[in-house]
């Protein structure tokens, strides 16, 4: 009988990645509602040591398999692996973050295993009367949500996006089991051959992995309204993010979209400059620990969700945060 809430746990050049955790957070609600446990599957190469991470974000077990054909990710031999996991674990539940990595692998697991699986999700819960996972995510564009659910095949599958759901406070105190399963591989399991691994040159971070994030709408009227804002990102150790007027009108990437159709983000803290706050933008960044937003209209929606407004014309305000900031640094530094 299928059991037990498993999270497959990305992992790149050894370095777990953040929604992961994220969904750990989320898999020890479900396995609570289930009185079941959570299991963390890590994969890769020389990785043993990020297992204790897992146990204190919320893992009671840990399957690792440890082999040099999952050093970088490749899907059949990624796939392989899960495959007999799952063949020999029966889980009920498997999450996977809907990253590019999650999104080539989660769909391939869900045709060889002849099961169901729901793409971006954004809410996950146990149905309290079947016990089902309820997955819920935008749909028709966004302008609905769809709560979908697999009832008749196992396991129940997921991909969710990073920013998403909440990481559990990390507990030194919680440990767990550790398996280590071997699986046989053959030469024909590794079906591509990686001659290079280029990585781009950007400095720039995912915006749902910054703490700050200073972002601008249309009401910096154009495309070198981001300069500004990017100087005060320097200042602030943060990342530039946008609503998706901006995007639509070609002044900045896709990447940096915030909102029910671009990325969802937590942020320490999250500037909104010249964004008018409509429902779509506020779906993807009203979590955020602290909001304070700038626009010039008083009435301006993202004052609702703001914990800090000031109404005003941008072009004014944000040349006097950078002053005073970088004043107060240079009077920190002289201090110190
Ligand atoms: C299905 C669907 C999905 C969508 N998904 C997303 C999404 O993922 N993310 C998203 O952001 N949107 C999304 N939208 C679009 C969303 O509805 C809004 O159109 C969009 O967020 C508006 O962007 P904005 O606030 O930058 O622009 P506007 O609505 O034009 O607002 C500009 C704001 O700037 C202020 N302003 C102007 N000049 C200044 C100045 N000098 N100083 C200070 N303030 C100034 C104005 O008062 C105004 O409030 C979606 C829409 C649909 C229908």
């Amino acid at each position: 009988m299928s059991k037990n809430v498993f999270v497959f746990v990305e992992q790149r050049d050894g370095e777990l990645q953040k929604v992961g955790i994220e969904l750990l957070g989320k898999a020890n609600e479900l396995a609570k509602d289930l009185g079941q446990e959570v299991v963390a599957l890590l994969l890769g190469e020389n990785v043993k040591d990020q297992v204790e991470v897992l146990f204190h974000h919320g893992a009671d077990k840990v399957i690792l398999v440890d082999h040099p054909m999952l050093k970088e990710y490749v899907t059949e031999p990624y796939a392989k692996a899960i495959y007999e996991i799952n063949k020999k674990y029966e889980p009920e539940i498997i999450l996977y973050g809907a990253s590019a990595i999650g999104r080539d692998l989660a769909p391939r697991l869900a045709a060889r295993i002849h099961t169901g699986l729901t793409a971006d999700c954004t809410g996950l819960e146990i149905d309290e009367e079947t016990k089902n996972l309820r997955m819920t995510r935008p749909a028709f564009g966004g302008n609905l949500m769809a709560t979908i659910v697999c009832a008749d095949f196992r396991p129940q599958m997921a991909t969710v996006r990073p920013g998403v759901m909440s990481p559990m406070d990390t507990d030194h105190t919680r440990t767990g089991e550790l398996i280590e399963e071997k699986i046989e591989f053959t030469d024909a399991d590794m079906n591509v051959t990686i001659r290079e691994v280029a990585k781009s040159e950007s400095k720039k971070k995912d915006i749902t992995e910054a703490n700050i994030l200073v972002s601008g709408g249309r009401g910096i009227g154009g495309p070198e309204g981001f300069k500004l804002l990017q100087e005060l990102a320097d200042e602030f150790e943060g990342e530039v993010s946008t609503s998706r007027a901006t995007v639509d009108a070609g002044w900045i990437e896709k990447d940096r979209q915030v909102g029910q159709t671009g990325k969802t983000v937590r942020p320490e803290l999250y500037f909104a400059f010249g964004i008018s706050g409509a429902i779509q933008h506020l779906a993807g960044m009203e979590e955020s620990d602290l909001i304070i937003a700038v626009n010039k209209n008083e009435a301006a929606p993202i004052f609702d969700v703001a914990d800090l407004g000031i109404v005003g014309d941008l072009n004014a305000i944000v040349p006097k945060l950078l002053e005073e900031y970088r004043k107060e640094k240079a009077l920190k530094e002289e201090i110190d």
